[in-house]
């Protein structure tokens, strides 16, 4: 079981797959514009930086020991149920490589727009039972 593996093999959580943007705290900026990481202040007022993210390199985070707390924090549904044993490793990596495929490819995928995102969300980020019922 690895977590880190399974995200060395996936980044939808920094490519744009998932998210729109990354919310940052004011006080990273300035650290990561040092970085070379841009991000700029959202019509809310709030700060984030744009996905795809400035610092992710093919799979990886290029700042990884110096990313912005969100994060830092951030683990999707299927990173904690690898992590907790309701799924395995194989499994997983499934679960990310049908994904990828539909992101990149979604009209071949019969999923468009909202359709493929709340795909991805189901696996990732809103229902935990998804991936529990593939077992
Ligand atoms: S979406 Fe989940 S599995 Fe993929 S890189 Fe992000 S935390 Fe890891
Ligand atoms: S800073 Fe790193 S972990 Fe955060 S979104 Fe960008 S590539 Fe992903």
């Amino acid at each position: 079981m690895s977590v880190s593996e399974l995200c060395q093999s996936c980044a939808l959580c920094c490519n744009g797959a998932l998210f729109s943007h990354v919310p940052v705290e004011p006080e990273e900026v300035i650290a990561l514009r040092v970085l070379g990481v841009s991000s700029h202040t959202r019509p809310d007022g709030t700060v984030a930086m744009e996905q795809p993210c400035t610092a992710l390199q093919g799979n990886r985070c290029g700042i990884y020991a110096q990313r912005p707390k969100r994060c830092h924090e951030f683990n999707c549904l299927l990173a904690k149920a690898l992590h907790e044993g309701e799924t395995t490793l194989n499994e997983a990596l499934e679960i990310v490589r049908e994904a990828k495929e539909k992101f990149a490819a979604p009209a071949q995928a019969h999923l468009t727009g909202r359709s493929l995102r709340d795909h991805l969300a189901m696996y990732f980020v809103r229902r935990r039972a998804a991936f529990k019922a593939k077992k």
